[in-house]
């Protein structure tokens, strides 16, 4: 190795710190709850995924206790050679059960499935139609197929049906339109109705990645789908957010898409099964959250309280309603000061900006958690308003 590479790669790392971009990451000395204890001091926890307080729920932590003394700590196999236990199918059906479709297949990660879902079902004659705003894992996924590919500006309706009239008049064989349920980055819903009204006009197929709805949105929070009263196609999701928060990804969808998805996708065949504790919490993690209406209804009523407090202070917010809720500050350099000021006055918020957001766009994104109380929503919002007022940010 030569001096040269190391000496351009510091290169590289001194430039994304003079700009404002570099991240540095906090130690966190408790289970992920909505207190944690970092860098020695006790905070309130606004940037988890951990949306119904399930990341340290006993009834999981109990089941992968169990699960471990039953079926041991790990597979040290991919699932088709002798990675497969009973409890890998049995998760598989109860999530094809909760999302309403015929089958699912279980990957290490939804950012595996997602490098998972396009390149066995589509080929060279295909089309696929992506968001501009979706999801890297789907991005790379999309790199990863062999179909020509498109993409629409987000949630441009008008645009999406431009793209599916070039697919369809270059002559793709089979189109699929690929979105986020829910773009994470801004806490908006896609527009599925429409969606759905293309796809079925233009005969594509819909695959939605439901990574920040599934557990919470619509009815039993079988995910944006079934918030709108509609079908996906296929699903793709993860057991590493209000599912538990640990790790784990799937694909949901047809039988025939599910089958060929286990003959054909890479990062199924080449990579370990999950383990056993992981699969039981996950198992576990549906039975709560298929009763859990109060821990939805307790996540959407911190979500509003938390969104006219940041807005009665006078912040930047974009619109909506889900528990994202994006504090906008536009520059990195004010996002990092902004977080760190939160973080001395005891709350502890992620800053994001690029390439995690496009250029000009930074923010403090906020998420809600059904744990959280009013006591700490009221200790936050004080916390917010001085570090506004201490950072420039408010007047
Ligand atoms: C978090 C997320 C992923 C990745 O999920 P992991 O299971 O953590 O790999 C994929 N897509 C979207 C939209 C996400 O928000």
């Amino acid at each position: 190795m030569s001096d040269a590479f190391l000496h351009q790669l510091r290169d590289t790392l001194h430039q994304i710190d003079a700009d404002g971009l570099y991240k540095r990451e906090r130690l966190i000395a408790t289970p992920q709850m909505t207190h944690v204890q970092v860098d020695g001091r006790d905070v309130i926890n606004l940037c988890a995924n951990n949306y119904l307080g399930l990341a340290d729920h006993p009834a999981l932590v109990a089941a992968a206790t169990q699960a471990m003394e039953s079926h041991g700590f790990g597979m040290a196999s991919v699932r088709f050679i002798c990675g497969t236990q009973d409890m890998h199918r049995t998760l598989e059906t109860r999530l094809a059960q909760y999302l309403g479709t015929d089958d699912s297949i279980l990957f290490a990660a939804c950012f595996d499935a997602n490098g998972a879902v396009f390149e066995p079902l589509l080929g060279p004659e295909d089309a696929v139609i992506s968001d501009a705003l979706n999801h890297a894992s789907i991005i790379d996924g999309i790199r990863l197929c062999k179909a020509r590919r498109y993409r629409y500006a987000n949630s441009d309706m008008d645009d999406l049906e431009m793209q599916l009239k070039a697919a369809r008049a270059q002559g793709a064989r089979h189109v699929m339109i690929a979105t986020d349920g829910v773009f994470s980055m801004d806490g908006t819903l896609a527009r599925l109705p429409e969606i759905r009204a293309l796809a079925d006009q233009y005969e594509a197929v819909l695959m939605v990645d439901d990574c920040h709805a599934t557990g919470f949105i619509g009815p039993q929070g079988r995910g944006t789908p079934a918030h709108f009263g509609l079908r996906a196609d296929i699903l793709t999701g993860t057991l590493g957010k209000a599912l538990g928060g640990a790790l784990g990804g799937y694909i949901a969808g047809p039988q025939p898409v599910i089958d060929l998805l286990r003959q054909r996708a890479r990062p199924y065949l080449f990579s370990n099964a999950l383990p056993p504790a992981i699969v039981a919490a996950g198992i576990a993690a549906l039975d709560l959250v298929a009763r859990a209406d109060d821990l939805r209804a307790q996540l959407f009523d911190n979500a509003a309280y938390w969104r006219a407090g940041l807005a009665a202070a006078g912040f930047d917010l974009l619109a909506g309603e889900h528990p994202i809720i994006p504090v906008m500050l536009h520059d990195a350099h004010r996002a990092q000061a902004m977080a760190a000021r939160l973080f001395e006055l005891g709350v502890y918020v992620a800053p994001f900006f690029f390439p995690v957001v496009p250029k000009g766009q930074a923010r403090i994104r906020t998420q809600m958690n059904a744990a959280l109380t009013r006591k700490d929503l009221d200790q936050a919002l004080a916390a917010f308003a001085q570090a506004g007022r201490d950072t420039g940010v408010l007047a």
